[in-house]
């Protein structure tokens, strides 16, 4: 008998057959559960019922912050009152940094209202659900000098007084942020955290967009487990004599991120014409032209490139940097792309550049999209729109932003007609699930294997399937049950 064990899953249908037989970190056959038997009399026999699908890669989230918001107060979808109850018992509960998050932008503007409670509660950092707008206690805005400098590309909104709220928006929301997560340390350890808890949701591997913090941490994190990681890290941060590399077993250095602009909710992207519902065409994050000599210099290196853009202005300005560049081995990207100009598919497709999307943004955002862009709502969430045009789309969640549930995700990628801009947003089942699976192996420059005898065993098993809103009963990566529920298992 060999080192590696053996296992049989038996009873669930999978790849056409009823059994699978599992070792090594792969898949060792498929096949009628008794056929199995025989050809591996040692194996372990599991009997289960349902299907087993391909596992996830996320194509979109950032795993050191999702680590860490999984330790926060999370004030999704609460009101004034029971806002202010929950952060006052948690400052009661505890000292130091006060970490919150998923409040919405309307929600941080009534807790700002009221500058006593911001005392109370010091010191304190409530992120907004978009991550682009943040609250924080007046003292701890001082301290930290954003009274008397704003950071370029940001904003300190002021009260009639003339003093700080405590409301940050964009850079200037940055320096707060870091110095209330350097506080709490433990950076490889919130990493785990976000890996199991991804792997309980059928997750075995993401594209994750990290700070030099964060880059360390997932190289260590996923030398332990058996979670696959292909890292883009913010482009400022990346040394000149730097190039692509592997992170350890599991984890590589493939990308460099930019951004362009911020978010709808906080009417920050930035677009062609003004808001229908706002002043302005929100809020660039920088001078496209700026971009240009470090996006080249990143590229001849060999990095993929991602661009954040969230309005049709940033979007333009993303494609018209990307599609002169020379190639990479995981080809440049755009991140989000909730609002397009006309006739971008096509443009997309032309220059190779993978549409990175995340239809449960709408979870969020789709009441602001009907009122900030209800004159140009064709051109937003353009998902059917792009797959029609040959473009690469690669599914992602954006966690911490949203939940990084597949079953969420594609309830509105299938659900995006809700949108009401006519029949370009919608995906159907197919889809979705291609641009999930073989869509975001394609966008780090892999081909995703079929469930079939040699491939990598990274298996999820559903009763009907992740389509269905289900999450996972049984979750195997490299062979290993990373994440098993009560009833994964049938009675004999
Ligand atoms: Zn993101």
């Amino acid at each position: 008998m060999g080192m590696v064990k053996t296992v049989i899953y038996d009873g669930a249908e999978v790849a056409g057959q009823k059994a699978v037989a599992v070792g090594g970190g792969r898949i060792l056959a498929l096949g009628p559960g008794e056929l199995l038997r025989r050809a591996f009399p040692e194996a372990d026999l599991r009997q289960v019922a349902g299907r087993f699908s391909p596992a996830f890669l996320d194509g979109h989230l950032h795993l050191l912050a999702y680590g860490r918001a999984l330790g926060e107060l999370d004030l999704a979808g609460l009101e004034l009152g029971a806002a202010r109850e929950a952060l006052l018992a948690a400052r009661a509960a505890r000292a130091g940094w006060l970490r919150g998050r998923g409040a919405s932008t309307g929600l941080l503007a009534g807790l700002a209202a009221d500058q006593d409670i911001l005392r109370r509660l010091a010191p304190l950092r409530v992120w907004a659900h978009d991550l682009h707008t943040l609250l924080s206690d007046p003292e701890s805005v001082r301290a930290l000098g954003l009274d008397r400098h704003v950071p370029p590309g940001g904003a300190v909104e002021r009260g009639q007084d003339g003093l700080p709220t405590g409301l940050l928006r964009e850079t200037a929301a940055l320096p707060l942020a870091k110095a209330a997560d350097e506080d709490e340390g433990g950076a490889e350890a919130a990493v785990e955290r976000a890996i199991r808890d991804l792997w309980r949701r059928g997750i075995v591997g993401a594209v994750t967009f990290e700070t030099p913090e964060g880059v360390k941490a997932v190289a260590s994190a996923t030398g332990r487990l058996p979670f696959r990681a292909y890292v883009y890290q913010t482009a400022d941060s990346i040394g000149e004599g730097t190039v692509p590399h592997r992170l350890g077993r599991r984890a590589a250095l493939v990308g460099a991120k930019f951004f362009l602009d911020g978010t709808l909710g906080s009417r920050t992207a930035w677009l062609q014409a003004p808001y229908a519902d706002a002043p302005g065409l929100g809020l660039p994050r920088h001078d496209p032209d700026e971009l240009r000599a470090p996006m080249q210099s990143l590229a001849r290196r060999g990095f993929s490139l991602a661009v954040h853009a969230i309005g049709d202005a940033a979007a333009e300005a993303a494609l018209g940097l990307l599609a002169p560049l020379p190639p990479a081995d995981a080809p440049h990207r755009i991140e989000h792309l909730q609002l397009v100009p006309e006739g971008f598919s096509r443009r997309l497709r032309a220059a190779d550049v993978t549409a990175s999307i995340q239809p449960c943004h709408l979870d969020q955002d789709l009441e602001d999209a009907r009122r900030a862009w209800a004159d140009r709502l064709g051109r937003a969430y353009p998902y059917h729109a792009l797959c029609d045009a040959g473009v690469r789309i690669a599914l992602g969640s954006d966690a911490p932003v949203e939940s990084p549930s597949p079953a969420l995700n594609l309830k509105w990628a299938l659900g995006a007609d809700a949108v009401g801009g006519g029949a370009r947003h919608r995906l159907d089942v197919g889809e979705a699930l291609r641009g999930y699976r073989e869509g975001v192996y394609g966008s780090v420059g892999r081909r995703c294997e079929d469930i079939a005898p040699g491939a990598p065993a990274d298996l999820a098993l559903y009763r009907q399937g992740p389509e269905h809103g289900e999450e996972p009963l049984l979750v195997l990566s490299e062979g290993q049950e990373v994440f098993r529920a009560a009833e994964a298992y049938v009675e004999q």
